[in-house]
């Protein structure tokens, strides 16, 4: 489990389409991602990385800033991102 001594780092994003999208790490296929920027938690989701429907129950409808004023919205959901190929 992650604590919450974990530093806040600013949101990374990808951009797809010309929308913004929050990057969710996670260390391994099937495995929790880290924690959810918009909703504190982590998710669980699937094989394949790639965009994926937000999962947070809590933080619905926020918006994040990234680091170069890149709005990230909690509607359009997030990209999974895998650290290490299986
Ligand atoms: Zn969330």
């Amino acid at each position: 489990m992650l604590t919450d001594r974990q530093p806040a780092r600013p949101p990374r994003y990808e951009l797809h389409d010309g929308s913004a999208y929050l990057v969710l790490h996670r260390d391994r296929e099937l495995g929790p991602t880290d924690r959810c920027p918009f909703c504190g938690k982590q998710h669980w989701h699937g094989e394949g990385d790639g965009h994926r429907v937000a999962h947070c129950v809590k933080g619905r409808g926020r918006t994040l800033i990234a680091a170069d004023g890149t709005k990230l919205d909690q509607a359009a959901g997030y990209v999974i991102r895998t650290r290490k190929a299986a």
